[in-house]
């Protein structure tokens, strides 16, 4: 008899493939207000994430524990790497995307669209060829629970591409608050939450998805529909099947859309990545506190398992 561990929710047989049923979900860390941008540097084997009310980015390692990585971060959410190791967040203080350099300086890489500041830039995904994608939601800015409270000066409804030569373009301008985002295997295509129920009930909860054609993107219609609370930080795994945050834990849909099931997790999710020293764990950003569950399956973006890193990436 097949048994399933209680945090594990089965709706396709598929998932047990994924997810080994002697899993155990593990609170690696706790006692922080709202975990979110979880990314993993291999080449130190350490997780970074994202602690946005308290202005700080933590650092957690198997050997080490939760130690302070960037005290001053700016309201710092989303976080990734470029394919140079370099990290790049999203700051809502700051309205910014920022990116630390292999000397810890940072650089400003985009804070205003046609004369005007962005709102709060969310998460934030790179490209093999060096052009980033991110969000622009008014989270960081409708309050000062996680940024300073200002009047929007863009719509809320934007996604951009920032080209390796500067230049900043609007490419999804029809969502209510663009969330987490992140790229098939093959990166042609973009799959990007739309969070906007968190503020109107009638927005739907749902992952859609893009081609990725040149710098464009064109609208490929919704991938799937987040049936607890909404979608938020989300990653593929190399067989293109995408793991999403929802209000319940983490939701695994296969490439074409079926739910194939859950992790269920007691805190609401905002994120997720996957790391470890073997590419086989998936760290959850939950709420107060981080998770870990042992998955039998890698992550896509593999170049944040080894590689390069900025001296003062995560050191
Ligand atoms: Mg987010």
């Amino acid at each position: 008899m097949i048994t399933t561990p209680p945090h594990l929710e089965v709706h396709d047989e598929r998932f047990r493939a994924l997810v080994h049923p002697m899993s155990k979900l593990e609170l690696i860390a706790e006692g922080f207000i709202w975990t979110e941008g979880p990314v993993w540097f291999g080449d130190r084997d350490c997780l970074l994430f994202s602690d946005i009310p308290n202005q700080r980015i933590m650092r957690w390692s198997e050997t080490e524990g939760v130690s302070t990585y960037r005290a001053s971060s700016g309201f710092n959410n989303g976080n990734t790497r470029d394919r140079e190791g370099r990290l790049i967040g999203c700051r809502h203080g700051n309205r910014d995307v920022v990116r630390t350099e292999v000397d810890g300086r940072r650089t400003v890489l985009a804070s205003c669209f046609e004369g005007k500041r962005l709102n709060s830039p969310n998460d934030v995904v790179v490209g093999s060829d060096g052009v980033i994608w991110f969000t622009d939601p008014t989270y960081g800015i409708i309050s000062n629970f996680e940024g300073y409270k200002a009047a929007p000066e863009q719509p809320s409804r934007n996604v951009y591409r920032l080209g390796t030569d500067g230049v900043l373009s609007a490419v999804a301008t029809d969502f209510a608050q663009p969330n987490g985002l992140c790229f098939s295997p093959d990166e042609s295509r973009l799959y990007i939450a739309e969070s906007g129920s968190s503020h109107d009930d009638t927005v739907p909860p749902v992952i859609r998805q893009f081609e990725v054609v040149g710098d464009r993107l064109k609208d490929a219609g919704v991938f799937a529909t987040i049936d607890t609370g909404l979608p938020d930080g989300m990653r593929c795994d190399v067989q293109g099947n995408l793991w999403s945050s929802a209000a319940d834990g983490v939701h695994c849909f296969a490439p074409d859309g079926t739910l194939l099931g859950k992790i269920l997790v007691p805190q609401v999710v905002s994120n997720l990545c996957f790391g470890g020293r073997d590419g086989q764990r998936l760290f959850i950003t939950a709420t107060t506190g981080v998770y870990r569950v042992f998955v039998d399956i890698k992550g896509a973006e593999s170049w944040t398992h080894g590689g390069s890193c900025c001296a003062a990436g995560c050191g």
